[in-house]
């Protein structure tokens, strides 16, 4: 008898992780593959595609798994497939995550927000939502948001046995990172125990898809020029909000006192400045803001701050965007000329 709950014409059972670089959806696919193959005895394979291979930049994980005597013999990416992992919210502006997903399939999200908010974002109409606060459960360990989605993963396929990934987990870590084991073991738990479900009935009766099916969007007429990154980590672009790994600075200009210390320890020039009178008539410069779309998130201005101006902060969708203030010096390659 199979243990695989659904299949696909070839006898497959797919789940497609969607990440950005940086963030372990790579060696979290691998882990999931070795712990149904080594775990259940099922076959498997896991690739991952990396783009510009670029830290920021979307990356997807793949991993197909089947029964014993099925063999895999297709190593393409998978389009269809009946689980998709979402590992970062910064991700629905540059990718489809939930593209070709299977009418009976679940989207898992790393997030904050309720279901209706994930479900508005995903362009979702019907189907199984699954939230995890992956990224909370990675800080509180001091360990990676990965781990947490495996968890949670691992609840959705419950096909798959949760020792055989604790042991996968063991034996990643003990003989390099022996101190790494048990606040890993201890991610992957909560992920698997505090992963939240919603099941959304179909809304229209028009028989539309539910998710935009797998249909390329790109052809003969709409191929960009080939070898072009056209994901938001390029060279013209230059937005490397997706390295920020859920934190970012907040700016309060209540408390400010325009010392600069902040601008003098930022890697990416994002603080924005401008003339102005202080109290007495003298001319100074004053922060203005911050333009996000350059700041990484490495918080080395909230520590180098002497006042509470600014503050560390768990990024919210569309903060960076509503918040920043454009750089307007003509010579920050990419700034925008008031
Ligand atoms: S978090 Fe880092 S990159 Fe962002 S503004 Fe602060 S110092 Fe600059
Ligand atoms: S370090 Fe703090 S107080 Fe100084 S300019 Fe930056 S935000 Fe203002």
């Amino acid at each position: 008898m199979s243990l695989l709950p659904q299949k696909n014409q070839l006898g497959f059972f797919e789940i497609r992780l969607e990440s950005i670089g940086g963030l372990g959806a790579n060696l979290a696919g691998k882990m999931l593959a070795e712990a149904g193959v080594l775990g259940l005895g099922l076959n498997g394979c896991n690739f991952s595609s990396y783009g510009s291979e670029k830290k920021g930049s979307p990356v997807k994980g793949f991993i197909r798994f089947c029964d014993p005597d099925v063999e895999i013999r297709d190593h393409s990416p998978i389009e269809e497939p009946h689980v998709i992992g979402v590992f970062h919210e910064a991700l629905y502006k540059m990718v489809d995550v939930v593209k070709g997903l299977q009418p009976n399939g679940v989207v898992l999200v790393n997030s904050v927000r309720d279901f209706e908010n994930v479900k508005h974002d995903l362009g979702m109409k019907s189907g199984t939502l699954a939230i995890v606060d992956a990224l909370g459960i990675a800080v509180e360990e001091k360990t990676k948001v990965n781990t947490a989605m495996l968890g949670a993963l691992f609840r959705i396929c419950d096909f798959l046995d949760p020792d055989a990934m604790r042991a996968v987990i063991r034996k990643t870590f003990e003989k390099k990172y022996p101190h790494l084991v048990e606040p890993n073991i201890k991610t992957f738990n909560r992920g698997y125990e505090e992963v939240t479900f919603k099941v959304f009935k179909e809304e229209d009766s028009d028989n539309e898809p539910l998710f935009n099916q797998s249909q390329p969007v790109l052809g003969y007429d709409s191929q960009s020029i080939g070898g072009t990154i056209i994901a938001q980590g390029n060279s013209i672009l230059k937005d490397v909000s997706g390295s920020r790994q859920g934190f970012l600075p907040a700016y309060d200009p209540n408390t400010c006192i325009h010392c600069a210390a902040c601008d003098n320890v930022c890697p990416d020039f994002c603080f924005v400045w401008e003339e102005g009178e202080d109290k007495r008539g003298r001319k100074n410069m004053f922060l203005k803001g911050i333009d996000y779309q350059y700041c990484k998130g490495c918080l080395k201005c909230v520590e180098a701050c002497p006042t509470t101006s600014l503050s560390e902060m768990r990024e919210e969708l569309n903060y960076a965007q509503d918040h920043t203030v454009k750089q307007n010096h003509p010579y920050i390659t990419g700034g925008v000329k008031s």
